[in-house]
């Protein structure tokens, strides 16, 4: 249901992603680990097309585009793909000014132009679910990181995006703040939600994902479940990678 084809991504003369090619099927989790600058970032990003990848093909359900580099591609293009996702950043980025329950409910309202009744009944709903119904009116700033990762969470899945992308959502944590988060992303890892998480945490790679991805230097050096490749990696980039972290 999800499919990343030969997606190259450059900046200037720096090859970031070079053919990358993933197929997502519906209800899995895929983790995206590697060192530092190895590209996860970016391929999200080329999968929400925040980033426009240079050359390939992403495809999320019915909605597909293709890029070449020179080809410009308008918002009509664009949006039908971007819309199919949620994304949940490492830093939350909730919107300062708004209320909790009004964050969740942005997206609904401007962008979907549900009506505010409705919005605000799902927006609660998805509170309910990640445990920040109580918090429902209350200023970001006011929330533990935990707290406010769980609503940024609330908030992607309230468009009902296909696939949410999740970019080391337990990185800027304390551990124990972390593992609410992870307790959350399990849960719905557990409901099938379509997830692609790029994370340092093998922890949690290994609660949620299925299938694990290697990234270095803008390739997939790797690809296996998390227990193979986190126990017996093959490759040498691998090993030395897993062998860096315990
Ligand atoms: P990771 O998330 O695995 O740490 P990133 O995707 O953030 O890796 O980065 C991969 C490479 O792409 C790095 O070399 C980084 O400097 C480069 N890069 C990422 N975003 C940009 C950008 N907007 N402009 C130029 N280079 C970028
Ligand atoms: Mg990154």
């Amino acid at each position: 249901m999800i499919e990343v084809s030969h997606i190259e991504k450059r900046f200037g003369d720096n090859v970031v992603l070079k053919d990358v090619s993933m197929t997502l099927a519906e209800g899995t989790v895929t983790a995206l680990v590697g060192p530092s600058g190895g590209g996860k970032s970016t391929l999200l990003r080329c999968i929400n097309l925040l980033e426009i990848p240079t050359s390939g093909t992403v495809r999320i359900g019915e909605a597909s585009i293709s890029f070449q580099p020179g080809k410009k591609l308008g918002w009509s293009q664009i949006q039908p793909v971007r819309r199919q996702t949620g994304m949940v950043f490492q830093n939350f980025q909730l919107f300062p000014h708004q209320t909790v329950i009004d964050n969740v409910m942005e997206g609904l309202v401007t962008v979907l132009k549900w009506r505010k009744d409705e919005a605000r009944t799902r927006a609660l709903a998805l509170l309910e679910k990640v445990g920040m119904a109580h918090k429902a009116d209350a200023w970001p700033a006011t929330l533990s990181g935990g707290q406010q990762q769980r609503v940024a969470i609330a908030r992607a899945l309230a468009p009902s995006p296909r696939v949410l992308l999740c970019d080391e959502p337990t990185s800027a944590l304390d551990p124990e703040l972390a593992e609410e988060v992870v307790d959350v992303l399990t849960r719905l890892a557990r409901e099938g939600t379509t997830m692609v998480m790029a994370t340092h945490d093998l922890r949690l790679a290994s609660r949620v994902a299925e299938h694990v991805l290697f990234l270095d230097g803008g390739l997939i050096v790797e690809r296996g479940a998390p227990s193979r490749i986190f126990q017996t990696p093959e490759q040498e980039r691998t090993k030395k990678f897993i062998a860096s972290l315990s």
